[in-house]
């Protein structure tokens, strides 16, 4: 397999998103508009639903656009990232796939920091339906994963699993 640079991967990480964001936007207007929302972040914020894990190279777009931010507010950002995976624990958690957190890419007033930038698949999938019938069909999702799951292998010669945000994007990852 020929490798690839991660800064070429993370372009191509890019055009994937936006491929994806594409997509879901065709389901998106039978879901409640976020823009009127009377509980902005419920949805990143709530403790007992959100389990987003990510692939190393997402968790490289993300730190690249953290990277970016204001002193002040990057500083808040990562002593909240810090914060969460002490207190959920997450780098002790054996089954990444039940272990939920509150997402401290969240800031209150200006929503989730990654939205145009870094934002994870299962984040761009998401929205409010009020009707299961109306969500966008599982395979979209799982094909966008899949393209970047082939897209790490690329970049880093091997399959590696998927890590919580938090973790992936905090140091403290074994992914490497
Ligand atoms: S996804 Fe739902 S809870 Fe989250 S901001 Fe949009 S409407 Fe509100
Ligand atoms: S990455 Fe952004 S959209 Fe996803 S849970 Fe965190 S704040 Fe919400």
């Amino acid at each position: 397999m020929k490798l690839i640079s991660e800064t070429i991967a993370i372009n191509i990480l890019d055009q994937i998103r936006h491929e994806f964001r594409d997509e879901i936007a065709e389901f998106e207007h039978r879901a409640a508009s976020c823009d009127t929302c009377t509980t902005p972040g419920a949805c990143c914020l709530d403790a007992h639903f959100v389990n987003v894990r990510i692939s190393r190279l997402e968790a490289k777009a993300i730190r690249n656009a953290l990277s970016e931010l204001p002193n002040e507010l990057r500083e808040k950002v990562e002593k909240r990232i810090g914060e969460t995976v002490s207190t959920y624990k997450l780098d002790e958690v054996i089954d990444t796939s039940t272990a939920t957190y509150a997402c401290p890419l969240f800031e209150k007033g200006v929503g989730c920091l990654v939205h145009t930038t870094a934002k994870p698949l299962p984040c761009i999938a998401h929205a409010c339906y009020s009707s299961p019938n109306d969500l966008p069909p599982d395979e979209l999702l799982d094909a966008a994963e899949t393209k970047v799951e082939r897209l790490n292998e690329r970049t880093y010669a091997r399959s590696q699993p998927l890590v919580l945000l938090p973790v992936a994007i905090s140091g403290r990852s074994s992914m490497r």
